[in-house]
């Protein structure tokens, strides 16, 4: 086996790992660049700065494990979703690319659901709703308010797939990433001309679609010359972030969940079958396993929540840890472990930026409930910990309410270094919860990708099953579970008891 590269176009930057033999990490190398908000909510990025971090990475990896660029038999792209690139008939990019956290489309969703007949309709054409950070409705927004710009637009690309373009002249994309445009058949993993003949936008611009293995061109002899690779280097379909992350995971069977807790949290289930929320509350898209799909929900400020309250009541504890080197997250969950399951009644709901899985609801905003004098900074943190994760496990109980069996938790991100917050998980999704090996995320999963595209392994769960190991279960306490048994189904009612004064406070702000 030669090399093989795994490039992740984020938000933040693009990180592009070398994988060498045996699924051995071989160098890593991350490139920032900046991101954009010409107006509030607003989000756009320069797709010319995501080609140049490409470049730059694959030189800087090579260089750092010493490996020659023929050595390198197959890459894999993997990259933040949804956002779109609009190309003309040269291939120049036409207006900076909007992002999956640009919130200017209301208007289109709206329009978009109307077209397809209602909310359940779409859902049965797409398998999901017309959120705001979708592709589809960017391209109905740039037709609406830029049509000099749409007119001259022959193609669309999502973000990883314009680095695609770029590095072998070729217009595709991939089942995985393809089902967050809301234009793909996610059941038979093709267009929708339904619901491209709904909403009059021409199936001409918009790229061949691939398995996430399946080889989509070769290096250019211009590329390669800029990357110091060989031309003729097959590029495989790779993944979307979430879908590659999950291949990194090892989340590739039924009965495999992952819970990452990141800034936002996500829950991942594989799915042998197509299996739709008919009120649309998690996502169903096609996933990177060939003819499988996965279902998944968002918790937009998990982690997040714990380090809002890092930053606005711990910069004492901060400046603690910076004195004894230690990280203050530590200092944060020791403090959270000093309360007793349940913080004596203390509750928190953690919509800090509102929330999309289970509420979707922009104007949720985040509450202690139940405080009493005999509360201190303990059970604020406990409760913080706590509302997080009972987020997470309402998007668990959807997904296992949709008959997609939970087997295997494997927890992932920030949270799951914190021993404290992993019997958290345990205790209160009720499962024991592993770590796993590798932590690389979506650049190692779509650098699997590229092995099997490239015949090392023989499909997606055999390329997992010879790089990617559990580590450690840690398993819950009854006593535990039990009271958080109890305390759940409060926490539940909490918002919607809040539902309506979160909405008149947010018309008020
Ligand atoms: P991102 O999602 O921004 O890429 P990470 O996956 O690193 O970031 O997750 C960051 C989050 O993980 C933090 O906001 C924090 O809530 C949590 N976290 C990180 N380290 C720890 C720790 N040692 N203990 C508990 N939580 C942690």
């Amino acid at each position: 086996m030669g090399y093989l590269l795994g490039i992740d176009i984020g938000t933040s930057g693009t990180k592009t790992l070398l994988v060498g033999p045996q699924g051995r990490i071989a160098a890593s190398v991350t490139r920032e660049y900046p991101a954009y908000a010409p107006k509030p909510a607003w989000s756009e990025q320069d797709p010319a700065d995501w080609y140049t971090a490409t470049v730059a990475t694959i030189r800087a990896a090579l260089k750092q494990a010493r490996v020659r660029g023929d050595q390198v038999t197959g890459i894999g792209l993997s990259g933040q979703m949804h956002g779109s690139v609009f190309l003309d008939k040269a291939g120049r990019v036409l207006r900076r690319a909007i992002l999956w956290n640009d919130q200017r489309t209301g208007a289109e969703c709206d329009a978009i659901t109307r077209a397809a007949g209602g909310r359940r309709k779409l859902i049965r054409l797409v398998a999901n709703p017309a959120l705001t950070g979708f592709t589809a409705p960017k391209i109905l927004w740039v037709r609406t308010h830029e049509p000099r710009i749409y007119e001259k637009t022959a193609r669309i690309l999502l973000p990883k797939d314009y680095v695609r373009y770029r590095l072998t002249g070729e217009f595709a994309t991939e089942v995985s990433d393809a089902s967050g445009t809301l234009l793909l058949d996610v059941r038979r993993r093709r267009w929708s001309t339904k619901l491209l003949g709904l909403l009059d936008i021409d199936r001409g611009l918009l790229p061949a679609v691939y398995e996430s293995r399946e080889v989509s061109g070769r290096l250019t002899p211009e590329a390669a010359k800029v990357t110091g690779l060989a031309a003729g280097t097959p590029v495989v379909g790779g993944g979307g972030d979430q879908a590659a992350g999950a291949v990194g995971n090892g989340i590739v069977r039924r009965g495999a969940i992952s819970a990452t807790l990141g800034t936002s949290g996500v829950v991942f289930a594989h799915a042998d079958a197509v299996e739709t929320d008919p009120e649309g509350r998690v996502h169903t898209f096609c996933h990177a396993v060939e003819g499988k799909w996965h279902v998944m929900g968002v918790v937009l400020a998990a982690g997040g929540s714990l380090q809002w309250f890092r930053n606005t009541l711990c910069q004492d504890l901060v400046r603690k840890a910076k004195r004894a080197k230690v990280d203050p997250y530590e200092l944060i969950t020791d403090l959270a472990a000093d309360a007793p399951p349940g913080a004596d009644g203390l509750y928190f709901l953690p919509y800090l930026t509102g929330e999309r899985t289970p509420h979707a609801d922009p104007s949720a905003r985040a509450a202690w409930v139940g405080l009493s004098n005999m509360h201190t900074r303990s059970h604020m943190a406990r409760a913080v910990m706590e509302g997080a994760t009972y987020a997470m496990r309402d998007c668990l109980e959807i997904i296992q309410g949709m008959g997609v069996p939970v087997r295997e938790i494997r927890v992932a991100g920030g949270g799951a270094r914190s021993p404290f917050w992993r019997s958290l998980q345990a205790d209160i999704y009720k499962k024991p919860v592993w770590t796993v090996s590798s932590e690389e995320g979506p650049a190692y999963g779509v650098a699997l990708l590229a092995g099997v595209g490239t015949g090392v392994w023989k499909s997606v769960p055999e390329a997992c099953d010879a790089t990617i190991k559990t580590v450690k279960a840690t398993k819950p306490t009854r006593k535990h579970v039990n009271r958080y048994d109890a305390l759940y189904p409060e926490y539940g009612q909490l918002y919607r008891s809040l539902k309506a004064d979160f909405a008149r406070i947010a018309s008020l702000a």
